[in-house]
C-alpha cells in the first residue's frame, strides 16, 4: 500500500492501471477487523483502487453528529461514489437516526441488491439449490422515519411509497435478471391488505413486467413468499419486495443459507453505490478475531464488478470459494464433519490470499465477463401526466376519552354546510353509524367527512376545523379526500 496521507492510499500503486477512487469505513465492533481482512485481500489480488478512509458510526454519533457521519465523510462520498462500508453500533437511546437509512436516502441508493448462496455441503444448509438474490426497494416504505405520537395511546409511521420509486425498483430488478441470465421474477407484496401502497407496486411490477416477454413472473402475499422461502428457497430466483419486507426476507435467506456472515450486499444508485455486509457490528463476538470476514469480502467482489475489476473480482471470488471448499472455516460455519480447520478472521483471510489463483474444484467456478450494462435500469423514471384531482372530503383524526355517540353528536353540532359527518372508525374499525359494542376502541379516532358535492373548496375544510377548534375537539391531523379522474384514492372500507 502507498500511503498519502493516514487516510488516503493506493493499492497496488506501481501497477499502471488508474486506480478507481473509493472511499472507506473501518465502523465498530468486529468492523475493523473485517475491513482490514478484506483490504489485505484486495491488495494481494493486485486491485487498483485509491482508498480514502473516514469515520462513520459510534465514535462520530457521541461527537453529536445525530446520523453518525461528519458533514466532511459526505465530500468524500459525493467524489469517489463508491463506499465500502464495514457495519456500525447505532447507540442506545433516542436521538440517533439510522447511520445506513441516512446514507441510502441521501445518496438516492434506491436498490439493495442481496444475494444468498448455498455452498453445500462445505457450509450446513438444509437448502443445497439455493441461489436467490433479493432486490430490495430501499428509499421508501415505513423507512420514510415520519413518524409521531398522536394521542396517550396511539403511535403512527407513515407507509409512503412513490409510483417512480416502485418503478425504478422494479425495473432495476428485471434489468439485473436480464443481465445476470435469471429466468425469474417475483414479486412480493402484502397489497390484499395495503391497497393502495403496496397495491402500487403490485401494479408497477405487472406493468413493467410486462416488457420483459422472456422472464418468467409470479407475485405472493409475502406472509406465505416469505414462509416458502425459509422453506423452499430454491423455487425463487430473483424476489422484487417494498423495503421492509426486504430488510426482514433478506435476513431469513442469508441465515438459511449458513450464516449471514456469508451474505454480501450492493446499495445501488442513479449516482453512487455502497458495498456492505448484510449484518451489524458483533458486539458480542468483537476484539475476539473470531468473525467470519466473508460478508464483507464478498461486498469488495460486487464493488470491483461495479468499478470494472471483474477479473480481480473473479480471482478473489474464486479463491474465497475454494478456501470454503478446502474446509477452512471461521467458527460461524464450522462443522466437525465438513471443515479442516476453524480459523480466526485474519487467518482466513491469509488462507484466502494463498488461494489467489486457484479455483474451486467441487464448488462451481464464478465468472465474470464484461460488467453488465444496468444503464437502463438506473435511469430516472419519465414522469407520468397529471390527473383530474378533486377535493371530495376530509378524514379529521382526533384525540377523544369519551364514548362513540358523543363525539359523533359533537363532530355533527360542529359541521358546516356543504360537509357531512359519514363513518367514524377506531384503529380502522367503524364504529359509527351502528358500531358494535364488542369494538375494543382507543383514544384516537378517524372522523370522515365527505362533500356534498365535488369539488369541496379548501375553505369549507377550514371552517370546519375552526368550528372543532371552538368546539375544543383535539384534532390531531387531517387527510384530505381527493379523487384521481374520478377514482377514489382514499381507502373506503373499514379495515380488514
Ligand atoms: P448483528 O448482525 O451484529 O449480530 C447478530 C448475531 O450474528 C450475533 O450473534 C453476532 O455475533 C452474529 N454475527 C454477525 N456478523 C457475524 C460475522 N461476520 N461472523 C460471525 N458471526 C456474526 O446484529 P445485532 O447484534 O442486532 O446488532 C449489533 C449492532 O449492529 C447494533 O448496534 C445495530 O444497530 C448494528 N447494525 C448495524 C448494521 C450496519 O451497519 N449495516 C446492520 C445491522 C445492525
Amino acid at each position: 500500500m502507498e500511503t498519502a496521507t493516514s487516510n488516503d492510499y493506493i493499492l497496488n500503486s506501481t501497477l499502471e492501471i488508474k486506480p478507481t477512487p473509493i472511499t472507506v469505513a473501518y465502523g465498530d465492533g468486529i468492523g475493523p477487523d473485517l475491513m482490514r481482512a478484506t483490504l489485505r485481500i484486495l491488495d494481494a489480488a493486485g486491485a487498483r483502487i485509491a482508498v480514502n478512509e473516514i469515520e462513520i458510526g459510534e465514535k462520530v454519533y457521541l461527537k453529536g453528529f445525530s446520523s453518525g457521519i461528519a458533514p466532511e465523510a459526505w465530500e468524500s462520498l459525493r467524489k469517489t461514489k463508491v463506499f465500502l462500508k464495514s457495519p456500525i453500533t447505532t447507540p442506545q437511546g433516542g436521538g440517533f437516526k439510522s447511520l445506513n437509512v441516512t446514507i441510502r436516502k441521501t445518496l438516492g441508493l434506491f436498490a439493495n441488491v442481496r444475494p444468498c448462496i448455498t455452498y453445500y455441503p462445505y457450509v450446513h444448509s438444509n437448502h443445497p439449490e439455493m441461489d436467490v438474490v433479493i432486490i430490495r426497494e430501499n428509499e421508501e416504505d415505513l423507512y420514510a422515519g415520519i413518524e409521531h405520537r398522536q394521542t396517550d395511546e396511539v403511535y403512527q409511521c407513515l407507509k409512503l411509497v412513490s409510483r417512480p420509486g416502485c418503478e425504478r425498483i422494479v425495473r432495476y430488478a428485471f434489468e439485473y435478471a436480464r443481465a445476470y441470465k435469471r429466468k425469474k421474477v417475483t414479486c412480493m407484496t402484502k397489497d390484499n391488505i395495503m391497497k393502495f401502497t403496496d397495491g402500487l407496486f403490485h401494479k408497477v411490477f405487472d406493468e413493467i413486467g410486462a416488457e420483459y416477454p422472456e422472464i418468467e413472473k409470479e407475485h405472493w402475499i409475502i406472509d406465505i413468499g416469505m414462509a416458502k422461502a425459509a422453506t423452499r428457497p430454491e423455487v425463487f430466483d430473483v424476489i422484487v419486495t417494498p423495503n421492509l419486507y426486504g430488510d426482514i426476507l433478506s435476513d431469513v435467506t442469508a441465515e438459511i443459507a449458513g450464516s449471514v456472515g456469508l451474505a454480501p450486499s450492493a446499495n445501488i444508485g442513479e449516482h453512487c453505490a455502497m458495498f456492505e455486509a448484510i449484518h451489524g457490528s458483533a458486539p458480542d463476538i468483537a476484539g475476539k478475531d473470531i468473525a467470519n470476514p466473508s460478508s464483507l469480502i464478498l461486498a469488495a467482489v460486487m464493488m470491483l464488478v461495479h468499478i470494472g475489476q471483474s477479473e480481480i473480482a473473479m480471482k478473489i471470488h474464486n479463491a474465497w470459494l475454494k478456501t470454503i471448499e478446502d474446509g477452512v472455516h471461521t467458527a460461524d460455519i464450522f462443522t466437525l464433519d465438513q471443515s479442516t480447520s476453524k480459523v480466526g478472521t485474519q487467518f482466513f483471510a491469509d488462507a484466502v490470499i494463498q488461494r489467489l489463483g486457484l479455483i474451486p474444484t467441487r464448488l462451481k467456478p464464478i465468472h465474470y465477463g464484461t460488467p453488465p450494462d444496468l444503464t437502463a435500469a438506473l435511469a430516472r423514471p419519465v414522469r407520468r401526466s397529471f390527473e383530474k384531482k378533486e377535493l371530495v372530503g376530509m378524514d379529521v383524526f382526533v384525540h377523544w376519552n369519551g364514548n362513540t355517540e358523543q363525539l359523533a353528536d359533537k363532530l355533527q353540532a360542529s359541521s358546516v354546510p356543504g360537509l357531512k359527518l359519514v363513518m367514524i372508525t377506531n384503529r380502522g374499525v367503524k364504529v359509527w353509524p351502528q358500531g358494535l359494542s364488542e369494538t375494543f376502541c382507543t383514544d384516537h379516532w378517524r372522523c370522515r367527512f365527505m362533500g356534498d358535492s365535488a369539488p369541496v373548496p379548501h375553505s369549507t375544510l377550514i371552517s370546519l376545523l375552526q368550528n372543532l377548534s371552538t368546539a375544543e375537539i383535539d384534532f390531531i391531523k387531517t387527510e384530505n379526500l381527493c379523487t384521481f379522474n374520478g377514482v377514489p384514492g382514499y381507502s373506503l372500507g373499514q379495515g380488514q
